[in-house]
């Protein structure tokens, strides 16, 4: 077994709370375990309903204070805390490979990817305005000031176990409001590691709580029902989200949501084909295709659709898979055993009603949780795999004949996140790009996620955007003062 003490004895795996490290109310612990191997890592603290009130005291505690810190000091904490992350990026990538199965190149750009989320709401604290005007009438004025929302609870997921934190944290702290993540089971340490950063840079105890735990259900149902909660913010399957939807009505909590998807990834026959192939390749093999933004449905211009899916099935076989942080590796192991059942049920299906299986199309045998990269073509309408989340390194390619046939065929899910088509008409770009039902759109490229730009989505993919001047937003309450001057 490889040794990874150095790196997890850096790691507090205690609960986060009230700016130190605790054991749980109940002492219970969980494993974490290694994807590659299926061996045990390490353990964390296992948060019960009275840890989760404790977390929400010490928000609350802790609300009024931050709120009225200068956005100046604000600012200078999370850009402290962007610089130690860059600093640590070695520690960062190689806990996020260990306990979530990434390779190492990928954990560094998600490192990068996820402090700039940081540095970027660093720059907004100090920017969060108003507007004053005159009532039409002349009869006195309009003051339009923005106030912290208050505690929050961020819910995050196992695959982007870094960014999909900061992408709440950041904005969340830049507003002045204090927040409580629940990480995912699969992955608590990164988030651990961070808590342990924030108070090295210098982050208030209170404001930032860090509590896994294996009962989300009853720990975020309690939170959710405690008055004193103001907002969550959550990053999964629309399945959950659904249900804190629901959970958030009792309240009436401010939510943001960001959900499942079922992203289409089309290309005309007036592409640059070997652009189309690196973007295809990218829109799918990043991050293992676990990714709410990947590259689940290929559209291809039944011209040029064998030339493609000839280029792709080349690229994406030969893809060397294996332990994250092997050297020359590309695809790590999927996140657990269920996660890969699911990929292989639904390619199983796909090619058992068939798909045409191109390269791959099975589990690993042996030790980790590895699936092959896998190329299918000619799956038949109705397959599961064309408008479920495969959520793995599986490339569906369909054919089509028309703009119109594509765009309607793109549109056909419940899910709206991101969408993708390459061209090198201008004029249908522009056409395409408005007539996707999606959040965010990549015109000629396979990776679109930018902290500086507003990540979401429409539909059942979600509510609200995080990243770019809107993602602080969220974290806002709007407040209208009448004056009579
Ligand atoms: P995924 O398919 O990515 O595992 P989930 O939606 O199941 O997505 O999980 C995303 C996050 O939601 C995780 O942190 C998980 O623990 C949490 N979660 C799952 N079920 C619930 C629930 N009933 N209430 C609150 N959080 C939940």
């Amino acid at each position: 077994m490889t040794d990874f003490s150095d790196l997890l004895s850096k790691v507090p795996t205690g609960l986060w709370i009230d700016g130190g490290s605790r054991d749980g109310e109940s002492g219970n612990r969980f494993d974490v375990v290694n994807p590659a191997t299926g061996e045990v890592l390490t353990s964390v603290a296992n948060a019960s309903v009275a840890d989760g009130d404790a977390a929400l005291t010490s928000a609350a505690v802790a609300q009024s204070s931050w709120a009225a810190t200068p956005p100046r000091e604000r600012s200078m904490i999370l850009r402290r805390a962007w610089e130690l992350v860059v600093e640590r990026t070695e520690d960062f990538a190689l806990l996020m490979t260990i306990e979530m199965g990434k390779t190492l190149p990928e954990s560094r750009g998600e490192v990068t990817y996820g402090a700039e989320f940081l540095r970027w709401f660093s720059e907004e604290a100090v920017r969060v305005g108003g507007r004053t005007a005159t009532a039409p009438s002349g009869n006195g004025r309009i003051l339009v000031t923005k106030e912290p929302v208050g505690p929050c609870l961020a819910i995050t997921p196992w695959n982007f176990p870094l960014a999909m934190g900061t992408r709440k944290i950041g904005p969340a702290l830049a507003a002045g409001c204090t927040m409580i993540v629940k990480p995912a089971e699969d992955t608590p340490l990164t988030m651990l590691l961070l808590a342990q950063v924030f108070a090295d840079a210098g982050l208030p105890p209170g404001v930032l709580s860090v509590v896994p735990t294996l009962d989300a259900p009853n720990v975020i149902g309690a939170l959710m029902k405690d008055r004193r909660l103001r907002k969550v913010s959550f990053t999964g399957s629309t399945q959950v989200g659904k249900k804190l939807i629901e959970q958030s009505a009792d309240q009436v909590l401010r939510t943001s949501m960001e959900l499942g998807g079922n992203a289409p990834f089309i290309v005309f026959d007036d592409a640059d084909i070997d652009a189309a192939v690196d973007g295809a390749l990218a829109a799918k093999m990043r991050n293992g295709g676990e990714a709410c933004t990947a590259a689940n449905r290929l559209l291809v211009h039944n011209p040029i659709r064998a030339e493609f899916t000839k280029a792709l099935a080349a690229r994406i076989g030969a893809t060397k898979y294996g332990p994250g942080y092997d050297d020359g590796v590309a695809l790590g192991p999927l996140i657990n055993a269920k996660q890969r059942n699911s990929v292989a049920a639904l390619v199983d299906e796909a090619v058992t009603a068939g798909a045409h299986v191109h390269t791959g199309g099975k589990s690993v045998e042996g030790a980790g949780f590895f699936f092959e990269p896998t190329v299918l073509d000619d799956v038949p309408a109705g397959q599961r795999i064309l408008s479920e989340e495969i959520f793995g390194p599986v490339a569906v390619i369909t054919g089509f004949d028309t703009e119109e046939e594509a765009i309607e065929r793109a549109n056909a899910t419940d899910y709206g996140l991101a969408a993708y088509f390459f061209t090198k008409s201008l004029d249908r770009a522009l056409r395409v790009s408005s007539a996707l039902e999606a959040g965010m759109v990549g015109v000629n490229r396979g990776v679109i996620s930018d902290p500086a730009a507003p990540f979401g989505g429409v539909k059942q993919s979600g509510l609200g955007s995080e990243g770019g001047s809107e993602g602080i937003e969220e974290y806002l309450n709007t407040k209208y003062i009448a004056l009579t001057p």
